[in-house]
């Protein structure tokens, strides 16, 4: 099938207008995929306006059985066109093929899943103490901006775009610039599916040239935004001036912390692809870990030799687990990162280094000998780097888990069931796993404590994120 490589508005390919156009470059092997245009501010504004006359002129008031029938023939279109969507994915961005292929069926399972909810999604009937009739509705709010980041471009647009569709809005969805091509095959599929024109709308460009106008634009009424904390705080302050809805996913620094009393062994084994996967771009990323002392030296051991096992290499190939970073810019980050670490003192356990020659590729490193003020402790650093540290005291690792400013995932290892309670009530995150590293279920509600955010997404958590709730009296 052909690549999209031009704006899909209300309901058709269109060129830009005015809009710069982005090369796209396969991270795998450096060369050129293609050009796809960048929508201006013309676009976005025809974009945001006739998708509010979508809004207006029925997909609001569409029954809500219709509305069902279109997101389940979203999800099918989804499923039978999952092979050219996870090979996009894996060019746009060197996403390794087999989880490409994952995350385009946890799309079509999120459509299901809002499917599936929308005739599940009510509102209440009060006792008011006057007497009469009070009821309350969930109304949807008009036009959503979704703008998702690069690093899971196809199960975060789904994840936005899905929950928003199912309660009657509309969506103008904003790709990342380094990966618009999933976003743009979904409004087509969409489309074809049969959802109306100018109900989805995708819009590729930079954040720098349409993000203010589209955060900013009168008929926007919610910004569901995923990406770094700086961007989202600035959609804050923007929405803030008329008091916009807002939901952000933020970047996190998440702890993988191993008592132990667990299945130490395991938790070895599993840990790397925990921090590892998507070659580390991940906000779920467990980039802290906490390994209790009698045991902090076999595990280290066992973690580097299950590390160095990792499939690092082309990501079109099914056995291929670590895949290129997303582009060279990304790449010197995590090395600009690695040699602060190196130049202190710290020891590089295993990686780190440019394992082929063409292509975007870091192996996975393991910092050894970090102390709470370096900056790879700190800060998110959105590649393959993990630091490990040795913790002796309960209560002391929970305040220095606590004291990131991130809190959104992280793992508890221990086989101990009242310490696996206490200690994840104490820990300040909205995403907590014991005994696993499972971070995302589509039915579970998702989000970020502190810095890693506002609001939920998944689960009809994020269905109560795309409404307002509007309570009628009626008298008698
Ligand atoms: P980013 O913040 O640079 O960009 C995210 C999106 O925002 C992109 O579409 C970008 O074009 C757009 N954008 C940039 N500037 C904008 C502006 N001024 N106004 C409006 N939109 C703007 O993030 P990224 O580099 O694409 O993604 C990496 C970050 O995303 C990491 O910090 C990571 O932790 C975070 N992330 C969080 C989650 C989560 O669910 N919490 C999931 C994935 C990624």
């Amino acid at each position: 099938m052909q690549l999209p490589t031009e704006l899909f508005v209300n309901g058709a390919w269109r060129h830009s207008a005015g809009g710069k156009a982005i090369t796209l470059i396969n991270p795998a092997t450096e060369e050129r995929i293609a050009e796809v245009a960048g929508a201006g501010l013309p676009d976005v504004n025809e974009a945001v306006e006739s998708a509010h006359r979508a809004f207006v002129a029925g997909w609001r008031d569409l029954a809500p059985g219709k509305r069902t029938e279109v997101m389940f023939n979203v999800a099918r279109l989804l499923r039978e066109n999952l092979e050219w969507l996870a090979q996009l994915e894996c060019q746009n961005i060197g996403k390794p093929i087999s989880d490409a292929r994952d995350e385009v069926g946890l799309g079509a399972r999120v459509f299901e899943y809002y499917a599936g909810g929308i005739t599940r999604f009510y509102g209440q009937t009060i006792p008011v103490a006057r007497g009469g009739f009070d009821y309350t509705l969930r109304t949807p709010m008009g036009v959503v901006a979704a703008i998702v980041p690069w690093n899971f471009p196809f199960p975060i647009a789904c994840w936005k775009v899905a929950p928003a569709l199912a309660v009657g809005n509309c969506v103008a969805l904003k790709p990342a610039s380094l990966s618009p091509l999933t976003a743009l095959a979904l409004g087509k599929l969409a489309h074809e599916a049969g959802l109306p024109a100018g109900v989805l709308q995708v819009l590729p460009g930079s954040g720098q040239a349409i993000g203010d106008a589209l955060v900013t634009h009168p008929l926007i009424r919610k910004i569901s935004f995923t990406g770094s904390t700086a961007v989202g705080s600035r959609i804050m302050e923007l929405a803030a001036r008329d008091l916009k809805r807002v939901s952000l996913e933020l970047g996190g620094k998440s702890p993988n912390i191993v008592f132990a009393d667990s299945d130490w062994e395991r938790a070895a084994e599993t840990s790397p692809m925990s921090v590892f996967a998507n070659t580390g771009q991940d906000c779920c990323a467990r980039s802290r870990l906490f390994v209790e002392r009698p045991i902090y030296e076999p595990f280290v051991e066992r973690f580097v030799a299950a590390t160095r096992k990792l499939a690092v290499g082309d990501p079109a190939k099914a056995e291929t687990q670590i895949g290129p970073l997303v582009s060279a810019g990304q790449r010197e980050v995590v090395e600009a990162c690695l040699a602060g670490a190196r130049a202190q003192g710290r020891t590089v356990a295993v990686g780190g280094e440019r394992p082929c020659g063409k292509g975007y590729y870091l192996a996975p490193a393991v910092l050894l000998g970090v102390e709470t003020a370096d900056v790879c402790w700190r800060e998110e650093i959105f590649g393959p780097v993990v630091c490990v540290r040795p913790f002796d005291d309960e209560a002391a690792m929970i305040q220095e888990v606590n004291a990131s400013p991130y809190g959104l995932s992280g793992s508890l290892w221990t086989n101990d069931l009242r310490r696996a309670l206490r200690v994840a009530r104490q820990i300040e995150s909205g995403v907590l796993s014991v005994n696993s590293h499972s971070s995302v279920h589509v039915e579970a509600p998702f989000g970020g404590f502190k810095q890693s955010g506002l609001g939920r997404d998944l689960g009809m958590n994020a269905m109560e994120g795309y409404t307002e709730v509007k309570n009628v009296y009626v008298a008698e």
